[in-house]
């Protein structure tokens, strides 16, 4: 089977037990898109589960082949940076998460495993301390850690998902779907490979359709390029880099430094910025009168106390609250449950809800899709040296 492992886990957390299936080339052909892969697989495993995912496209050499997925019942959340080509790395193609476990603890996944490893420390940390902790006792700096902090231990609707160390993907709650779980986190490390029908033509294919691509856009300069709230002075002052995700010749994530200059190249302070690409959560700072500046440190707060900044900015203003960043970090410091939060989602950002499907359920970066133009047909014909056969609709 090329671009696919072939392989589904599923981890019970009530019985401690995983499990695998078959993911018949046969299935993977019916079902393109990962999204409806996971909502056939949560029909099969129960409703309430949690199912972690890639698409076929994923870890393909077109570009900003970077998206996974996790998926439940409350919504969907994209999976970019490097997490979505590392949980296809780990062997597996999709992952189903159920039950609950009696004891916090993180999902630790790679070479074709998964185990649950309790964490009794994590009750005390945020997401950050999580994501630390885990890399050094794993002993590996490259593990991707989906976590959650406080608020989703306390099961809050207004809980982010954390990929790393930032936030922004997830716009639904999902990190209290994981804290009603007792799962603190879930890590992956990928250091397998996946086979290509025809890896040379691929590459050589794709390498023109980014040499295109990069002719036809320029050159980045990073979230302002996407987004025109990030063209003011103060924002672009603080700009240390611009980041992409796996694959991607177009970044749009933007690394700002607060706490130290930011042409410093070396990380000296220990909590130096923050990596944006939450427009919805800094437009509502720069609405609410934050500089870029006040709006990095406390979207740095929310990430680390695992909470969306846009719902918590909102209910500080629907408690008669100054919006400020004291008043940012002493709410983040204390999950409560917010008025109206918002439940809203990723997509709510994208157009065409049709388009932004099509996209993540292939495997591929919704963002950098709608600013070069999707068309399914191109990037299908593209993929199909991968494949190794026609590619169906997503
Ligand atoms: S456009 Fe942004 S989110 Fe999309 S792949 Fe590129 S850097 Fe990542």
């Amino acid at each position: 089977m090329y671009l696919r492992n072939g392989k589904i886990g599923i981890f019970d957390l009530s019985a401690g037990e995983p499990s695998e299936q078959e993911f018949s080339e046969e299935l993977a052909k019916d079902d393109v898109s990962s999204i409806r892969v996971a909502e056939r697989l949560a029909a099969e495993h129960g409703e309430d589960s949690l199912v972690l995912g890639t698409g076929l496209l994923t870890a393909s050499f077109v570009p900003a082949a970077c998206a996974g997925i996790l998926w439940s019942r409350r919504g969907l959340v994209p999976i970019l940076g490097h997490a979505g080509f590392e949980l296809k790395m780990t062997g597996f193609d999709f992952i189903v998460v159920k039950g609950r476990a009696e004891r916090p603890g993180y999902l630790w996944i790679r070479d074709g495993m998964m185990e649950f490893v309790e964490s009794p420390w994590t009750s005390a940390s945020d997401s950050w301390k999580r994501t630390d902790k885990i890399r050094s006792d794993q002993g590996d700096g490259k593990i991707q850690v989906l976590s959650t902090g406080p608020w989703g231990d306390a099961g809050k609707q207004a809980a982010q998902l954390v990929v790393d160390y930032w936030g922004g993907e997830d716009k639904v709650g999902m990190g209290s779907e994981l804290g009603k779980r007792n799962l603190a986190a879930i890590a992956f490390r990928g250091m397998g490979e996946i086979e290509l029908a025809e890896p040379e033509k691929h590459f050589e294919d794709s390498l023109l359709l980014i040499r295109d691509h990069v002719f036809r856009l320029g050159k980045s300069e990073g979230l302002s390029s996407f987004w025109k709230g990030a063209d003011r002075d103060d924002f672009r002052k603080l700009l240390h880099r611009t980041v992409a995700c796996y694959g991607c010749p177009y970044p749009c994530r933007s690394y700002l430094k607060v706490f130290e200059d930011p042409r410093e190249m070396r990380m000296v302070e220990k909590e130096p910025g923050y990596l944006h690409y939450d427009v919805p959560a800094l437009e509502k700072c720069f609405a609410y009168g934050l500089s870029a500046s006040d709006a990095t440190i406390s979207l740095m707060k929310c990430a680390r106390a695992g909470v969306e900044p846009a719902s918590l900015l909102d209910g500080l203003l629907a408690s008669g609250s100054k919006v400020g960043i004291k008043e940012v970090e002493a709410a983040a410091a204390k999950p409560s449950d917010i008025k109206n939060a918002r439940a809203m989602n990723f997509e709510s950002s994208f157009s065409d809800i049709e388009q932004y499907r099509s996209t993540l359920g292939l495997g591929v970066c919704p963002r950098y899709w709608s600013k070069i133009g999707f068309n399914f047909e191109l990037l299908a014909s593209y993929g199909q040296s991968a494949y190794g056969s026609p590619i169906g609709p997503a």
